[in-house]
């Protein structure tokens, strides 16, 4: 069956195909369907939405280590959160097959910045696939979790937001029937990594490296398309951007990296077998770097080619020299449309009090970081889930040290809160850290997608689930001063905001308001309980 998908359906059809018993995931565009599409279609995939990535990730070692092959989803600053646990997995190696699932975003469309996920690589000695499109998203989950078992180590599979995102035609497998088995076996030199068992583990892990450099020789997903072409020129390319160097590029030998370490032999004879090599990467230079390193002489790459944003087809021709086509041209001429807040969204009033009480404002990241912007321009920072609270942490320290009383609060949303928040409300409580923290709750991690969190009252699966309040949590903690009020309040948010500025310690004021798009279904979801 041949059927038009989404690079991120396809990742959840593959995980399917390869016989995944678990997925967990942290929202975050342009991840976030691989998740929504297991729960849809594919019951056999038991999946969650975790608090955070570093908590999706060591779900998915536990089931590993079950024997239970399983899916992990991020954004790629996600990574960042599951990469403590990520790097000491690379010296434990896993169990059943684990693939995490990264989605970078070049051209930041809808994040706080621009990583590219290829470095986790060499950093944790760790096989990386990257597919060019839907079909290879859905074989490289698969093909992943036998790489991942074959060498008993986590496996990257590494998606840009133009293969997340774009539908393209993908053949259909069924699962197999019979799944290799692995039971869980006691061995805690190879698990428990105190230094003692560390240190052998690391030396495991290099050679490990070697062995997927040579397998990464044979790996089919490392294309050479090069027949019958004149060869004066070759382009080593990977990933999506391999389709763009097809579209400028018609009559010229390419050579497609899907998997990391390198293939350096295979990479060696392509480059010797073209009288001038061209590198054509989007974000880093990772493979110009290591090829130069080679030996290899690159005649164009970073030089002409952009570090940062997309390589999109007109890039390239700009950065060649070449004609750009009309529709680049149109597109530049559109008037920009910066995103706004829903009308009626609980936080518009939050951020109208706070721009009029002319706080300083340490934001995180949701629909809420839109506050930053006119007609509010109430926040001061965004830098990463859970920061609105430790900045604001931080400044009301350094300022209690300058004998300043300052006007300041730090804000977070619901799933920010369970995200990451919640450390920093310990950490106020207990280095008396008068810390004013806004979490403005709409019980929905809003701007991913309404995907639900522990605020929601449902899973995944839209099934109610115990609430977890955040007010009892926060005085649970150890808050002592907790404040409850509706977002459309205004005149009591004003009064309450301005009480806990003077109060001694830490405070928390939960500001209470439903998103408005996802009301109808929540209020759905609530009242039909069970
Ligand atoms: S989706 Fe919800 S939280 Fe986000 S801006 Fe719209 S109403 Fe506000």
């Amino acid at each position: 069956m041949r059927v038009l998908l989404s690079g991120n359906e396809a990742v959840a059809r593959g995980a399917y195909e390869a016989g995944a018993g678990i997925a967990t995931g942290y929202p975050g565009t342009p991840s976030s369907e691989i998740i929504a599409t297991l729960v849809e279609k594919y019951a056999d995939v038991v999946c969650e939405w975790s608090v955070n990535e570093k908590v999706a990730l060591e779900v998915a070692i536990g089931a590993s280590l079950k024997g239970v092959r399983s899916l992990v989803t991020m954004k790629h600053v996600g990574l960042n959160v599951a990469a403590d646990p990520l790097m000491t997995l690379a010296f434990t190696g896993v169990n059943a097959g684990l693939v995490i699932a990264v989605a970078d975003d070049p051209g930041m469309h809808s994040s706080q910045n621009e990583q590219d996920s290829r470095h986790w690589g060499k950093f944790g000695f760790l096989p990386i696939l990257e597919p060019s499109d839907s079909q290879e998203a859905k074989d490289f989950v698969r093909l992943g979790f036998e790489i991942s078992e074959r060498f008993e180590v986590p496996l990257i599979l590494r998606l840009v937001t133009r293969v997340s995102h774009t539908r393209t035609p993908v053949w259909c497998d069924e699962p197999p029937s019979q799944m290799p088995l692995f039971s869980y076996q006691k061995d805690i030199r190879k698990y428990v990594m105190a230094p003692a068992n560390a240190i052998h583990r690391h030396p495991l892990a290099v050679e490990r490296f070697q062995k997927l450099r040579e397998f990464s020789e044979t790996f089919s997903g490392n294309i050479v398309d090069s027949q019958e072409m004149n060869r004066r020129v070759g382009i080593l390319t990977h990933g999506l951007v391999y389709h763009h160097v097809k579209e400028v590029f018609p009559d010229v030998p390419v050579m497609k990296i899907g998997m990391y370490p390198l293939p350096v032999k295979k990479i060696q004879d392509f480059a010797s077998s073209v009288e001038e090599l061209w590198v054509v990467e989007e974000l880093d230079p990772l493979i110009e770097e290591e090829v130069r390193s080679l030996g290899i002489s690159v005649r164009r790459g970073k030089g002409e080619i952009p570090w940062c944003g997309e390589l999109t087809p007109d890039v390239l021709r700009k950065a060649f020299g070449l004609p750009v086509e009309i529709s680049c041209l149109v597109e530049e001429k559109l008037p920009a449309r910066p995103p706004k807040m829903c009308q009626g969204c609980s936080h518009i009033p939050v951020f109208e009090v706070l721009r009029d009480m002319e706080l300083t404002v340490w934001g995180d990241i949701g629909c809420y970081t839109l506050g930053a912007f006119t007609p509010y321009s109430a926040m001061d920072t965004c830098i990463c889930m859970g920061a609105g609270a430790g900045v604001e942490a931080g400044f009301k320290k350094a300022a209690m040290r300058q004998g300043e009383h300052v006007r300041s609060v730090g804000v977070v949303g619901d799933s920010t809160f369970f995200h990451s928040a919640m450390t920093h409300v310990v950490n106020a409580v207990y280095n008396k850290i008068p810390m004013k923290l806004l979490v403005l709750d709409n019980h929905i991690t809003a701007m991913t997608g309404h995907q639900p969190n522990p605020a929601s009252r449902v899973n995944a699966y839209a099934q109610t689930t115990p609430y977890v309040d955040i007010e009892k949590v926060v005085r649970g903690l150890g808050v002592e001063r907790v404040v409850k009020v509706s977002a459309y309040d205004r005149e009591r948010l004003k009064a309450v905001i301005e009480e806990e500025l003077i109060a001694e310690g830490p405070s928390v004021i939960i500001v209470d308001g439903v998103c408005v798009i996802a009301q109808p279904k929540l209020n759905k979801l609530w009242n039909r309980g069970g």
